[in-house]
């Protein structure tokens, strides 16, 4: 039998995912389960999410070939650029799809939690749009750490609770997130930033993101007459840009795959956030997947100088990409990655964002053949990591 990447009928990816929560949280899991593949397939709400893609967002983005940095590094290098997203990054298109069906299933309060705030705001942004109350869980310590990002989420008119508990980090931001619904099961919506989290989060999220490949098809049958490139790298966090841009090639075995972790100061230096090769099997968010944890199973803090890569787990279809072989996880360091991010700003005249210059620095790790078509999805711009930049290069 053919190995499949998608997700099941039990909302398993080979022996990753499914749907590991509080008996309490069930109905909720549950309703969502029985009615996203129904409620995204209708026509109005392709023809919404389609509508709100291109008129809010911007979609398509370009696919841009990158003409210097092909010459240098001797192969056919494109960018898809997401950064030209509205807000920065790929996260929007995923909350677009999100908000439309809380809509569709009556719910008008939202929550949501945030890390680093890129997903709090690509939440407040969609609630300001449909006019929904919006409540961010945020660790307190990340509050203080991401300061802009807390601003944009105010003026968006969103609500940021502090998670006050634990390592006051991400994690806790989500365990009060999932207390919010548990306690408010009937009104209330929860927004997931990535392809992580109990089934069917991952695989909505992955089908809201793959508007990603769907374009990437178009537009290289377009500038080089195939719908298919030799290679497609994007950065994984959780992996929902990453899974957006596989999407339409999972089973296409011609197209190679390669997903890029972030190593931080080394993949054995103990900072680090290459889940795929440091994790071990277990349950975070609600889904069975390989994490970073201890000899007793307790997370481990991960470390990335990328706040979006800085994630103790990787969604169930990374986990499963990961374990079949069917893509290649390369983990690059901080310096690599800031390395790569200055480069093509001065060899392309594009700023990435942290995280989507590891994706770059795969062009520095792997010899590609003059004729290759090669994708790297520009998964965010750098303007968020501006300070960091400054921090690094002494700009
Ligand atoms: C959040 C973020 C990521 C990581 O999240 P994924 O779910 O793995 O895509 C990557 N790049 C940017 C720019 C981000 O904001």
């Amino acid at each position: 039998m053919k190995t499949s990447y998608n997700v099941d009928e039990n909302g398993f990816y080979g022996e990753f995912g499914g749907a590991f929560i509080p008996e309490m949280l069930y109905p909720n899991v549950e309703e969502l389960r029985q009615q996203y593949l129904s409620i995204t397939a209708e026509a109005s709400f392709q023809d919404e999410f389609h509508s709100l893609l291109k008129e809010y967002v911007g979609r398509p983005t370009p696919l841009y070939f990158a003409k210097r940095l092909s010459e240098e590094f001797k192969t056919k290098i494109y960018l898809k650029r997401e950064d030209l997203c509205h807000t920065g990054a790929h996260k929007i298109n995923n909350t677009i799809g999100q908000i439309l069906l809380a809509k569709r299933l009556g719910k008008n309060r939202i929550i949501a939690e945030t890390g680093a705030g890129q997903h709090g705001v690509a939440t407040a942004t969609v609630c300001a749009l449909m006019g929904l109350q919006c409540i961010v869980y945020m660790g307190e310590i990340d509050i203080e750490r991401q300061a802009p990002n807390v601003a944009r989420m105010k003026m968006l008119g969103a609500e940021v609770r502090p998670a006050t508990s634990g390592s006051k980090t991400l994690k806790d931001a989500t365990n009060e997130a999932i207390r919010d619904w548990i306690n408010n099961p009937l009104d209330t919506f929860y927004i997931i930033g990535s392809v992580v989290g109990p089934h069917p989060y991952p695989d909505m999220v992955a089908r809201f993101q793959s508007v990603i490949s769907e374009e990437i098809q178009k537009q290289l049958l377009e500038h080089e007459n195939t719908e298919n490139p030799d290679y497609v790298i994007a950065c994984v966090g959780g992996g929902s840009n990453a899974a957006g841009a596989f999407y339409h090639f999972l089973d296409n075995e011609s197209v190679n795959l390669i997903a890029v972790e972030a190593a931080g100061k080394g993949v054995d230096s103990g900072e680090s956030a290459a889940t795929s090769i440091l994790g071990k099997i277990g349950v975070i968010h609600g889904s069975k997947t390989l994490l970073m944890q201890t000899q007793d199973g307790q997370i481990t803090e991960p470390y990335s100088i990328s706040a979006g890569l800085d994630y103790p787990g990787v969604g169930p279809m990374h986990s499963h990409l990961f374990k079949t072989k069917r893509a290649e996880f390369i983990a690059i360091t901080d310096d690599d990655a800031m390395k790569a991010g200055i480069a093509l700003a001065k060899t392309e005249g594009i700023i990435p964002a942290i995280e989507s210059a590891h994706a770059l620095a795969v062009l520095h790790q792997k010899i590609f053949k003059p004729e290759d078509v090669v994708v790297i999805n520009l998964s965010g711009r750098g303007d968020k990591d501006l300070n960091t930049y400054i921090n690094y290069f002494n700009l």
